[in-house]
C-alpha cells in the first residue's frame, strides 16, 4: 500500500473527531450526508445515491459495467443522549450524541475508500459504499432496500465496533450474531373507582402486574432453552394517585430472539398469556406489536471465506452473539452477507453517555473492509489487487 498506515490512522482519527463533534440524529443526518459526499468526490467515486434517499450516500468506484459487486455499509446516525465524555471533541449538539459509534464505521469506511480509491484501476469489480442513515430507528436499511441501494449486490459486508473487543480483535461466526427485535405495548382497560372499594369498578393494576410475572414464563417454561429469547417489560403506567384505581394501565418492553420458530413461538405465548389474563380479570385489552429488524445471520458460505482472511491480517475470534438488534439484518435477509464485530476498547458499552471509542481500532477495521471485499471480489470472479 501506498498510503502510509500511520498517516491514514491519523487522518482516519481526525475525521471522527469532526463527526463525533458534530452528530445528528436518526434521518436528520443531513450535513453528515454532505460531508460525505464531498469527502468521496474528492477520491473520485460516483454518486450514485437515489433521489428517494433524503439522508445517506452511496457511491460506487471500480468499472461501472462489471457485473460483480460488493457491497460496505456503514451506518450514520447518532443517538439522543447528553454526552459526558469530557472529550476535547465532545458533541456541540445539545442532547445529540454518537454513543453507539457510528462515527467509527463511517470513519473506517472511509478508510477503507482511500484504500480502494488508491487501487481504482486495478479493481475487476465494483465496490459500493452504503452509508445508511436511520439505524437506531430501523427504517434506514429499509429504506435503502426499498430506493434500489443493494440491487445487484453480489454480497454485502458490515460491521459494529465492540468495546468490549481490543483493538485489533475481529469477531465473526456464521449464523446470528444479532438477536431479532421485536416490540410491545399492551394496554388494560377495566373500571376506575374509589380506591377503598375495590368491588365497585374492575382494577387494571392488579391485572397488569400478573401478567407482566406470568410472561416470565414465555422463556422459563415454553421456549427452547438451547435457543436464547429475552422478554423484557421496561415500562410500566397506570394510576395518578394513592386512593383511586384507575380505569387504564398499560405497559411496554421487547422480546429478543435467534431463530424464527423461537420467535413466533414467543409472540404466541405471549398474545395467550394477554388475553388469558385480560379474560380471567374481566378486562378488554389491546396489543400492539411491532417487528423490528430479524436476526443479523451470517451467510453459510461467505462468512468461512471472510474468517480465513481476517485471520491473515488480525486477530480473529468466535465473538458471543448480542441480544442487540441491527437493522443490517434487513440486507442479510435479503442478500449473502458477513457482519462483523470489531474491537473498539471502548471505556463503557454501546448507548452509555460516558462511551469513548479507541482511535487506534479504525485502522484495522478500515483494512478489515478493504481486504474483504477484495476477497470477495475475487470469489465472485474478479481478480485479487497483488499488493496488499
Ligand atoms: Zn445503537
Ligand atoms: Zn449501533
Amino acid at each position: 500500500m501506498t498510503i502510509d498506515n500511520k498517516i491514514l490512522e491519523d487522518k482516519l482519527a481526525q475525521i471522527r473527531h469532526q463527526l463525533h463533534q458534530h452528530p445528528e440524529l436518526s434521518s436528520q443526518e443531513h450535513q453528515t450526508t454532505l460531508f460525505l459526499n464531498s469527502y468521496l468526490e474528492t477520491l473520485g467515486y460516483r454518486i450514485v445515491t437515489p433521489q428517494t434517499l433524503l439522508t445517506g450516500v452511496i457511491a460506487e468506484i471500480g468499472p461501472s459495467d462489471s457485473k460483480i459487486i460488493i457491497g460496505l455499509r456503514s451506518d450514520i446516525d447518532a443517538l439522543p443522549i447528553t454526552e459526558k465524555t469530557g472529550l476535547t471533541y465532545a458533541s456541540v449538539n445539545e442532547g445529540v450524541m454518537h454513543a453507539c459509534g457510528h462515527d467509527f464505521h463511517m470513519a473506517s469506511l472511509l478508510g477503507a475508500a482511500e484504500l480502494l480509491a488508491e487501487h481504482a484501476n486495478k479493481l475487476t469489480g465494483r465496490i459500493r459504499l452504503i452509508f445508511q442513515p436511520a439505524e437506531e430507528t430501523h427504517v434506514g436499511a429499509q429504506a435503502v432496500v426499498e430506493a434500489g441501494g443493494i440491487e445487484n449486490l453480489n454480497a454485502i459486508i458490515g460491521f459494529h465496533n465492540k468495546p468490549d473487543l481490543k483493538v485489533n480483535e475481529i469477531g465473526i461466526l456464521t449464523g446470528g450474531l444479532m438477536a431479532a427485535v421485536d416490540q410491545f405495548k399492551v394496554s388494560f382497560r377495566g373500571q376506575g373507582t374509589h380506591a377503598a372499594m375495590p368491588q365497585l369498578g374492575n382494577d387494571p393494576i392488579v391485572a397488569l402486574t400478573n401478567t407482566v410475572n406470568t410472561l416470565q414464563t414465555i422463556v422459563s417454561r415454553r421456549t427452547d432453552p438451547q435457543s436464547p429469547v429475552v422478554v423484557s417489560v421496561t415500562h410500566i403506567d397506570g394510576g395518578s394517585t394513592w386512593n383511586v384505581l384507575p380505569e387504564t394501565a398499560w405497559f411496554e418492553g421487547t422480546v429478543r430472539s435467534f431463530d424464527q420458530s423461537s420467535r413466533q413461538l414467543a409472540r404466541k405465548q405471549f398474545y395467550q398469556i394477554v388475553n388469558g389474563q385480560a379474560e380471567t380479570f374481566g378486562l378488554s385489552v389491546d396489543i400492539s406489536w411491532i417487528e423490528g429488524p430479524d436476526v443479523v445471520d451470517n451467510d453459510i458460505v461467505l462468512t468461512p471465506i471472510v474468517m480465513e482472511e481476517t485471520k491473515k491480517h488480525a486477530k480473529l475470534i468466535t465473538p458471543k452473539p448480542s441480544n442487540a438488534g441491527e437493522d443490517f439484518a434487513y440486507f442479510s435477509q435479503k442478500i449473502p452477507s458477513v457482519f462483523a464485530f470489531i474491537g473498539s476498547s471502548g471505556t463503557t458499552d454501546w448507548h452509555h453517555d460516558d462511551l469513548i471509542v479507541d482511535d487506534r481500532g479504525l485502522l484495522p477495521a478500515a483494512k478489515w473492509y478493504f481486504y474483504t471485499a477484495n476477497r470477495l471480489l475475487e470469489y465472485f470472479g474478479g481478480k485479487t489487487l497483488n499488493d496488499r
